[in-house]
């Protein structure tokens, strides 16, 4: 079983903090889905087309640039191309594109998760973070998609901006839980080097936020959400139960995915392992000029991954899949290093490694520490 990533990386403007592979000249769509359709096709009759599609996911950049006219035909590429059994088509949108026919017709063509990308309803965190869409915007969609035939839906949030209070964050989720969304993802804003905000950073015009304030927004946002039935089940993906997203799920336990369209990764596994990445030039992929360095990875990268990944879940990782899947058993500094955060109530150790509550605030040091210590 596989999973389809369509990178469609068209945005109407350049959102403060992101460094997402994308362009602003949106004149080139039409050319761009004939190109992904090229590339779709390509496929086929490959040892990739062999496995079951189970999730396709359109990301970017804004795939709610598209026409459906245009989405109906890469889905149907897909399906000529790919054996596509797909419990999950998600489709991410921004709120100022979405209408209710928009919805409808996505819809009818089989998409069935939506995920908006909402980040805040404060006019003043839209404007700093540099979004397109208004306040008014946001609750709109939100308004149209609890009304429409989707199954699920996510909604994106973004806290720990370097100007926003408790009291901000709060009013956000005020607004967003009566519409009791299946899924959210919530994510603490990160400063990127080559972004807008990252040079203002640089600068010194803008202070970075401080770790206290992005740590008592976790905080906030974990009760907050909890209380409703929404549980993390990854450091930022909260879900109602059976509401979780297959697509992403699939990354985290190293199953097969293509990412199609520029900048787009691939990662495939059969008897060796290896990971490609799409040219990130759209203009090189309108060329089709694209060339893809395959990069083979070894099975102790495959490891350390895993852990990277599947700590960061609910879940946890199996000492059974270490062992058998990637050949890794845990030196003697490695379980000395995971009885110690027990005893610190950091982490759950049985036939799995789990972090608590209180080891996912620091997920990223303790498995650093526990890679590093192999
Ligand atoms: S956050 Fe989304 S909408 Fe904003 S620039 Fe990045 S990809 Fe485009």
């Amino acid at each position: 079983m596989s999973g389809i990533y369509l990178h469609i990386p068209f945005c109407k403007q350049a959102c403060s903090y992101c460094d997402f592979y994308f362009v602003t000249r949106t004149s080139e769509r039409e050319h761009f889905v004939q190109q992904l359709l090229k590339e779709i096709q390509d496929y086929a009759d490959t040892r990739y087309s062999e496995e079951t599609v189970k999730t396709i996911y359109f990301g970017g950049g804004t795939p709610s640039l598209l026409e459906p006219r245009q989405v109906e035909k890469i889905l149907e590429a897909l399906e000529q191309t790919f054996e596509v059994d797909s419990r999950e088509i998600t489709f991410e949108m921004n709120p100022d594109d979405v209408t209710e026919p928009f919805l409808a017709d996505l819809r009818s063509l089989g998409v069935n998760r939506a995920s908006m990308g909402v980040q805040s309803f404060d006019p003043e965190l839209l404007e700093f973070m540099h979004r397109a869409h208004s306040s008014e915007e946001a609750l709109h969609c939100l308004e149209l998609l609890s009304k429409s035939r989707f199954e699920s839906y996510t909604v994106d949030l973004i806290y720990g901006n370097p100007n926003q209070s408790n009291e901000q964050l709060e009013a956000d989720l005020d607004k967003l839980l009566p519409f009791n969304p299946p899924h959210i993802s919530a994510y603490s804003l990160t400063i990127e080097p080559n972004t807008r905000l990252g040079k203002q950073v640089e600068l010194g015009r803008i202070a970075p936020p401080e770790d206290d304030k992005v740590a008592a927004h976790f905080e906030i946002v974990n009760e907050r959400l909890s209380e409703q039935g929404i549980e993390r089940y990854e450091v930022s993906n909260y879900s109602r139960a059976g509401c979780e997203a297959d697509h992403n799920s699939s990354y985290w336990e190293h199953e097969n995915y293509l990412g199609l369209g520029p900048g787009a990764h691939s990662f495939w596994w059969d008897e060796k392992a290896y990971r490609w990445e799409n040219e990130t030039d759209l203009r090189s992929y309108l060329r089709n000029e694209d060339s893809k360095d395959k990069e083979q990875l070894s099975l102790e990268q495959l490891a350390e991954e895993r852990l990277m990944m599947g700590l960061r879940t609910r879940l946890g990782v199996g000492f059974e899949e270490l062992e058998q899947k990637y050949d890794y058993t845990l030196t003697d500094r490695q379980q000395q290093y995971l009885t110690n955060r027990q005893q610190e109530e950091k982490l759950k150790v049985d036939d799995r490694i789990k972090l608590t509550g209180k080891g996912i605030k620091i997920a990223d040091a303790i498995i650093l520490d526990l890679v590093t210590l192999h």
